[in-house]
């Protein structure tokens, strides 16, 4: 599977757990630990779940429960599936029954939106889906374009502003209707990802969902946010500010091919409660996966 080699270098990070463990005795105890929390961290898990996960680990032991670098090892990777799977949403896309679906794909200019949406687009069709595009990134001129490639790419439709500063909203509405018109089953959303710190993209964002809720009122179905999986812990605030102001349903973690971080996807499910529903693992059109915790945890503590 790509996943394990996806993320090879979180995994490297990570490896050095295995050494401590297989030395592990109840003496060492103290050092071991603080030495497998120092890992955690470098790999992005945050210092708050580093320190919950180590914590625990330690009750364990001195309560007598884990008596070997293996039952660590695998009380360790417990912890770290519970904290995936512990918190409300599921990772699937929840689309509903009513055509036709819309998804929104929200996230920061340069974080794997567009790439996103293509390879989304490319698995869906490949599951027989009729999927319609909306170029709704309608500020950065060549947004539309990498769009329509990959609309040519995955055979989509695809629905483009029509002129100059057209609004986005115009845009997924146009889409939105055509995708109810003309029986689409799934209406994939560009949108656009200027800084997050410039309060209007916020405020387009909103208005994009209004005006797709006008068109069809169960839409959109989906919001899903991209971040950059190579930025580690510095996704959360931004993250947290789409979450607020849009409703965020689900997470695309891009880039865990090269992240050594991949310790972030714990961090940023347990801050802000929301599944992970891809993950990027590379730029081809088959690089978008759905999540799947255990394999995630066997992949990074291989
Ligand atoms: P957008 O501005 O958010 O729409 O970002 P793009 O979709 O244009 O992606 C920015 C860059 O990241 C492009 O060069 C993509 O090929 C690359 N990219 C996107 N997703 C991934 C991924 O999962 N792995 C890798 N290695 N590169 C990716």
């Amino acid at each position: 599977e790509k996943i394990f080699s996806g993320f090879s270098k979180t995994r490297d990070n990570l490896a050095v757990i295995d050494e401590l463990l297989l030395y592990w005795n109840l003496a060492d105890t103290d050092r071991v630990l603080d030495e497998l929390e120092e890992a955690l961290l470098v790999s992005d898990f945050g210092p708050k779940i580093s320190m919950k996960i180590v914590d625990s680990l330690r009750d364990d032991i001195l309560a007598g429960k884990l008596k070997s670098g293996n039952e660590i090892k695998e009380a360790l990777k417990r912890s770290v599936l519970n904290l995936l799977t512990g918190k409300n949403g599921k990772a699937d896309l929840q689309l509903g029954f009513r055509k036709p679906a819309v998804i929104m794909i929200v996230g920061v200019n340069g974080g794997g939106k567009t790439t996103s949406l293509g390879k989304l687009a490319w698995r869906l069709k490949s599951e027989g889906v009729k999927v319609l595009m909306a170029a709704g990134d309608t500020f950065r001129a060549a947004a539309s374009e990498q769009l329509e490639v990959w609309a040519e790419r995955t055979g989509s439709e695809i629905v483009v502003a029509e002129g100059d500063k057209v609004k986005a909203s115009l845009v997924l509405s146009q889409a939105v209707k055509k995708g109810k018109d003309q029986g689409y089953d799934i209406v994939l959303c560009d949108t656009s990802g200027r800084l997050h710190t410039n309060y209007s993209l916020m405020e387009e964002l909103v208005s994009c969902k209004k005006s797709v809720a006008k068109i069809i009122p169960w839409a959109p179905n989906e919001i899903l946010l991209v971040l950059d999986g190579t930025t580690g812990l510095n996704m959360l605030p931004q993250a947290r500010e789409f979450n607020e102001v849009v409703g965020v349903t689900g997470l695309i973690l891009t880039k865990l091919d090269g992240s050594a971080r991949g310790g972030c996807v714990v961090s940023v499910v347990d801050e802000l409660g929301i599944p992970v529903k891809f993950i990027g693992v590379g730029e081809g059109v088959d690089d978008l996966q759905p999540f799947e915790a255990e394999a995630f945890v066997n992949a990074i503590f291989a």
